[in-house]
């Protein structure tokens, strides 16, 4: 891989498991130095650093809940403090409880949109301004196909991760031209997330795929890189859908 992304500084929220550390392993292949953010999983996080650090680049770990206001200004200082001006932010950091309209209360609502779409709002509200000053910016964040197709078992979580997609079209205009704003909408990825759902589950949505397999974490972390790289210098605004098809389903 080219050092496309050789002298800057990356935040990944999430980044201690799943796609966020494949993402991570990314940008630091491309030369990035990457800070790591996570929220509980310590030792997933200081896994992901020595997978960045094996590539080469330096890293940063960070603790925050990238749904607290205080926490996500503190997590950006450390990483300027320690790495430099941020120049590219993956918010990809989420939640989901999947269940039936019937067990979907007030609360569970509100916890999906604290975590998924508060958790995007202020990471990008953290490092927009510096990046606009600067003249360049690069910013993905991760929504789901359950924001654009409909899952009865997934209604919060389809609603919170909208918001994101209709935060990323907004923010592409309001923030251009110095910094591009992405969306990328993953189908079912083999992570401890998509590993919640019971193997029937799985099996349906994989039945459901026209491509009959479920994702890899390193086939959303090579479109992130694409989005942020300067091979998509005219794309801001989008949502990128990688599902294996199953999106297109009616
Ligand atoms: P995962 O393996 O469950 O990892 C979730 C990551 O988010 C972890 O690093 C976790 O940190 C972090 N996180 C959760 N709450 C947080 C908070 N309040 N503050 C900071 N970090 C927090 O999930 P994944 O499958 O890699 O998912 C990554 C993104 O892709 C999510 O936005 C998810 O909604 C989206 N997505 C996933 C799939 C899929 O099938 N896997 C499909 C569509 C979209 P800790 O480890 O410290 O808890």
């Amino acid at each position: 891989m080219t050092k496309e992304f050789a002298g800057k500084v990356a935040l990944v929220t999430g980044g201690s498991r799943g796609i966020g550390r494949a993402i991570c392993r990314l940008l630091a292949q491309g030369g990035a130095a990457v800070a790591v953010n996570y929220a509980n999983d310590e030792n997933g996080a200081k896994e992901t650093k020595r997978v960045v650090e094996a590539e080469g680049a330096k890293c940063l770990v960070v603790r925050a809940d990238v749904s607290d206001e205080g926490q996500v200004a503190s997590m950006v200082s450390q990483v300027e403090g320690a790495l430099g001006p941020v120049d590219i932010l993956v918010a990809n950091a989420g939640w989901i409880q999947t269940g039936t309209h019937e067990e979907v209360d007030f609360a569970t609502w509100k916890r999906h949109f604290t975590i998924n779409t508060d958790g995007v709002f202020l990471p990008v509200w953290a490092v927009k301004d510096g990046m606009i000053a600067r003249g360049d910016g690069r910013i993905v964040c991760i929504s789901s196909i359950a924001a654009l197709r409909p899952r009865p078992r997934q209604i919060a979580y389809g609603a919170a991760k909208a918001a994101v997609i209709g935060l990323v079209r907004s923010c592409a205009e309001a923030f251009a031209p110095q910094v591009r704003i992405n969306c990328i909408a993953p189908g079912l990825i083999e992570t401890d997330m998509s590993n919640t759902l019971s193997p029937e589950i799985r099996k349906v949505m994989v039945d459901q795929t026209p491509m009959k397999r479920i994702g890899r974490p390193e086939e959303i972390a090579e479109l992130a890189a694409f989005l942020l790289s300067d091979r998509s210098s005219f794309t801001t605004g989008q949502t990128m859908v990688a599902s294996g098809g199953r999106v297109t389903l009616p």
